[in-house]
């Protein structure tokens, strides 16, 4: 890649957008427009990352590393040089084709009637939670043609996912949440498997940004579990997609002093137990306050709302978490 062509990438994604869309927000403001916060490098617990946005430039007083926007992906996606390149570019024409497939699948919701059962069946009815959540349903057989219509090529619908390379929609049958740079599809049919991803890292905890500051969170595993809990008035939740958090998701919960309440599936096989006792062991060992939500038998926080738990029940266990 020429000298140019470099020049040409950071000035398309300036260092202070990539760091938002990664979760990042100033605690302070300095002179000349520098920002300081937290490093998402590595767990931080006092402002030391700074950036200044005029010259898209970083430099962290903790861990004495610093540079521009392609340094910074190196460093936080741990890859090097050329896949960072890679990851900008992709981030880059990725985030309005996402936004769109969002929409249209937006708008199919309310048009498919086995659609909104699927949800009923869930335990999701409020439209609030709906709209907050920005859920959509992927009939199948629509979504290319309608990104032709916009102007999509077909190769960028096969590379973001969207389309198979057959050239079939990839998400068929499937109730959809749109992500920060991907988009989770549930089955509602039992032939199909039930989870599916876009290509793709899963981003961050869900909606991060609307609870990092609650001194109090819970953390579930599935996002229909995260809905049941928003809707019955807990807002304070958030979802790691799976009993694996990624280390983007785990430095984001260590971010700042909390308590955190995991509520994670408890597995017949005792794999979601083995997986909450080493994430508890690890969040106190960067001295979080852990609590470990402890769901009657079989049930996780979705079934145990469709099962007729209320918020009054699920209180009483989030104040028995040991
Ligand atoms: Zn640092």
């Amino acid at each position: 890649m020429s000298r140019q062509a470099l020049d040409e990438l950071k000035q398309q994604i300036p260092l202070l957008d990539y760091l938002q869309a990664q979760d990042w927000q100033p605690a302070r403001y300095l002179s000349r427009g520098r920002l300081l916060g937290l490093c998402p490098l590595h767990v931080d617990h006092k402002p030391s990352f700074l950036v200044d946005p005029l010259k898209s430039l970083f430099y962290c007083y903790g861990c004495g590393r610093g540079g521009d926007v392609i340094r910074f992906a190196e460093l936080y996606h741990q890859v090097k040089f050329p896949q960072a390149l890679a990851l900008l570019h992709q981030w880059h024409g990725l985030a309005p084709l996402l936004h769109q497939a969002a929409s249209f699948y937006r708008i199919q919701l309310h048009r498919r009637g086995e659609a909104v059962a699927y949800l009923r069946q869930r335990g999701v009815r409020s439209p609030e939670l709906i709209e907050h959540m920005q859920i959509g349903y992927a009939p199948g057989g629509c979504l290319r043609s309608w990104l032709t219509r916009l102007g999509y090529p077909l190769h960028a619908l096969r590379q973001a996912g969207l389309v198979t390379a057959a050239g079939y929609d990839a998400f068929i049958h499937r109730i959809v949440f749109p992500l920060e740079g991907n988009l989770y599809g549930r089955s509602i049919s039992t032939s199909a498997p039930p989870h599916r991803f876009l290509p793709g890292a899963k981003g961050g905890l869900y909606l991060w940004q609307q609870v990092r500051h609650c001194p109090e969170v819970i953390l579930v595993e599935g996002l229909f579990d995260y809905a049941v809990l928003w809707q019955a008035g807990f807002h304070n939740v958030t979802c790691s997609m799976g009993n694996h958090l990624n280390a983007h998701q785990y430095r984001q919960l260590c971010d700042g002093p909390r308590t955190i309440y995991l509520a994670l599936d408890a597995d017949a096989n005792g794999s979601g137990q083995q997986a909450t006792q080493s994430l508890a062991c690890r969040l106190t060992e960067q001295g979080m306050n852990v609590r470990r939500v402890s769901l009657p038998d079989g049930l996780d926080p979705n079934s145990f709302f469709v099962e007729d738990g209320d918020a009054r029940q699920f209180q009483l266990l989030l104040e028995a978490a040991q």
